[in-house]
């Protein structure tokens, strides 16, 4: 992969981090927000409920960063766009789509098969 495109990654998978970075701050604040006020027991467990999705929704948030920190690591190491399993090269379809993939389509569906869902 050259240099050119490589820039191009970078400036998307930044951008994908600063949006990552904004969801997670919003959702930190659901966060924070859903326990207050006074509450029956019925409230209470929605409440709950609600805190389970919020906190859910920042693990998801969570996980994208890493895994995008971990794809501008890649960068820097000159392995971007490499398999993290089979060490084949990635599709340049499924890079676009998803720029901070780890896996190439065919390990990710086996990996997912495997009972671990991963990018
Ligand atoms: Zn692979």
């Amino acid at each position: 992969m050259n240099a050119k495109v490589l820039e191009t990654y970078k400036d998307k998978l930044s951008t994908l981090k600063e949006e990552a970075n904004r969801l997670r701050q919003i959702h930190l604040e659901e966060s924070q927000t859903t326990f207050t006020g006074s509450m029956d027991v019925i409230d209470e467990a929605n409440v709950m409920q609600d805190k389970g999705m919020v906190l859910e929704k920042l693990e998801t948030d969570n996980k994208k960063i890493r895994l995008i920190d971990a794809a501008l690591q890649r960068i820097e190491d000159g392995v971007f766009g490499e398999c993290q399993y089979c060490g084949d090269k990635i599709a340049k379809e499924r890079l676009s789509f998803i720029p901070y993939a780890k896996y190439c389509k065919d390990c990710k569906e086996e990996l997912e098969k495997e009972g671990k869902s991963h990018y």
